[in-house]
């Protein structure tokens, strides 16, 4: 029974409560240790200062209360109090004191002692002020325990909070939060981006206030309108500034009772594809129009060869014109289909070492009829014949053929085109040189984007894909190489293709 009352009172649940005694008078000591283990507590003595300043800040078995006379001889209980409050600021200290040192012990309450005992004390006094201050204690560890576990429990809700924010803040689309009432609550950087904000709206502030979009504010006011089943907006489109459109998933939250407390609004920018998509539907009605034309052509001439309006050489000449008509289709399709195989990276490379001459040869073979008909000069001269690298023939052939195809197509009539090849220490640069109309200098950067085509005078009579300089892009990043473009208009362009030794 005693026990159990001596465990009540600690303040370390489940375990005795340990006392220490500090008195020089052998009497008192064992008197008080007698009284103490008899009530259950954990006891141990010390006949001195120093001796119990040592047993009271040892790391291990803390002593939950300290009992010391205040006169001792050496260090005295003064000093002792205060070395044991500051190993350990939450140790009841209670003063032991003669009628003499009963001033001293009053002072040393004010400085933090939890009591004083003076002395001849009876078992029950002693015994009521240990009881006392034993709660005490315990009440204080409590609360010290419960301090800490909300420090802890706010930590954990604050990195809890700091992950979210983190999450929010690193979504590639935007995400905006309201209230039931359309109030603005919390948005992340790409939802400041998207609607051009520098600062966070201020918390509360209307919807309506912050987002100049009434596409966007009528479909949150229709989530969170009053109706039997709360309406989700999915896949909306919505347009925004400067051309700009997001798909918009607007989704209530609700509390327990099913009542919309606010919604939460996620907007992806669809922007890059809807332009791929205009660029499909623009690219599908060039190519149906690119090669409707030649079939048509290709078509009236049988119809009037077949009919016999034609006849004879004008036959032949409608026959010559068919077959040129039917090869720029042809040229068309296989510009597709070798785009398409390099897009999809399924092309199998067969490489050896292959002389470039014999690429160039292939190549210019092809434009010369076209080169002849428009008076225009192929110059191979400046072609090293000894130029060499490992590389697919057909990517060669392709590259070559795409520049000096283009240095004809947009050549004026009696141009020249020039193309040389040097080896520097297994270094192969590629120059084709033309005297054509030339590339306007805001053009430079994306002539070799698919599917890009300039439209001006000197081009609008010529046909083409746009897919020509994207496929020799993507063959000379094949090998590693570069490739660039210089054009004045009016005067010409050249195209330089540098394959670096070693990195091919
Ligand atoms: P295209 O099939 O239209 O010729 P390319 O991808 O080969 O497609 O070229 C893209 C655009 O770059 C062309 O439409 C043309 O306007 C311009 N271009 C390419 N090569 C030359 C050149 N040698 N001289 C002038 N313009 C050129």
């Amino acid at each position: 029974m005693k026990e159990a009352s001596a465990h009540l009172e600690h303040g370390t649940e489940g375990e005795k409560a340990r006392i220490l005694v500090v008195d020089d008078e052998p009497g008192i000591r064992d008197g008080c240790r007698k009284i103490l283990a008899s009530e259950g507590y954990a006891v141990e003595v010390a006949a001195d200062g120093l001796d119990g300043c040592a047993m009271a800040t040892r790391k291990q078995d803390p002593f939950d209360l300290a009992l010391v006379d205040l006169k001792m001889p050496g260090m005295d209980g003064i000093q002792v109090l205060s070395k044991i409050r500051e190993h350990d600021p939450e140790i009841i200290t209670i003063v032991i004191t003669a009628y003499a040192t009963l001033e001293t012990a009053i002072q040393a309450t004010r400085q933090g002692a939890y009591g004083y005992v003076p002395k001849p004390f009876t078992p029950d006094e002693l015994l009521l002020l240990i009881r006392k201050g034993l709660e005490k204690r315990r009440l204080s560890l409590r609360t010290k325990r419960l301090q800490e576990e909300r420090e802890r429990d706010l930590l954990e809700i604050c990195r809890e909070r700091n992950r979210c924010r983190a999450i929010i803040n690193h979504m590639t689309d935007a995400l905006i939060v309201v209230n039931r009432h359309q109030q603005f609550a919390l948005a992340n950087p790409a939802a400041m981006a998207m609607f051009r904000k520098q600062e966070m709206p201020a918390v509360g502030t209307p919807l309506g206030d912050c987002l100049e979009n009434p596409r966007l504010l009528e479909l949150v006011r229709g989530v969170l309108s009053d109706t039997d089943e709360f309406r989700e907006v999915t896949g909306k489109e919505i347009t925004l500034r400067d051309n700009r459109a997001a798909m918009a998933n607007i989704a209530p939250f609700l509390d327990d009772t099913g009542s919309a407390l606010g919604a939460v609004i996620v907007l992806g920018d669809i922007t890059e594809l809807k332009q791929l998509e205009k660029a499909k539907a623009a690219f599908i009605s060039m190519v149906s129009h690119e090669l409707k034309s030649p079939l048509a052509a290709i078509e009236n001439f049988a119809e009037l060869v077949l009919k016999g309006t034609f006849k004879g050489d004008k036959a032949r000449e409608a026959l010559g014109r068919m077959r040129s008509r039917a090869e720029g289709a042809r040229k068309m399709i296989d510009d597709l289909l070798n785009f398409s195989a390099l897009e999809a990276g399924a092309i199998a490379r067969n490489k050896e070492r292959m002389l470039l001459k014999d690429a160039i040869e292939d190549a210019v073979a092809t434009q010369r009829d076209l080169a002849k008909e428009r008076g225009i000069t192929i110059d191979t001269g400046q072609v090293d014949c000894e130029a060499a690298m490992s590389a697919d023939r057909d990517d060669m052939v392709k590259l070559f053929t795409n520049l000096i195809s283009n240095a004809v197509k947009y050549n004026k009539e009696g141009g020249r085109v020039t193309v040389s090849c040097t080896d520097c220490d297994g270094s192969v640069e590629i120059v084709v040189n033309d005297t054509g109309v030339g590339i306007p200098r805001r053009h430079l950067d994306n002539v070799f984007d698919e599917f890009y085509r300039i439209r001006n005078e000197g081009t609008k009579r010529i046909g083409g894909t746009g897919l020509g300089l994207a496929i020799v892009k993507k063959i000379v990043d094949a090998y590693y190489g570069e490739i660039s473009v210089e054009s004045e208009p009016g005067k010409g362009t050249t195209f330089t293709v540098l394959f670096r030794g070693g990195e091919r």
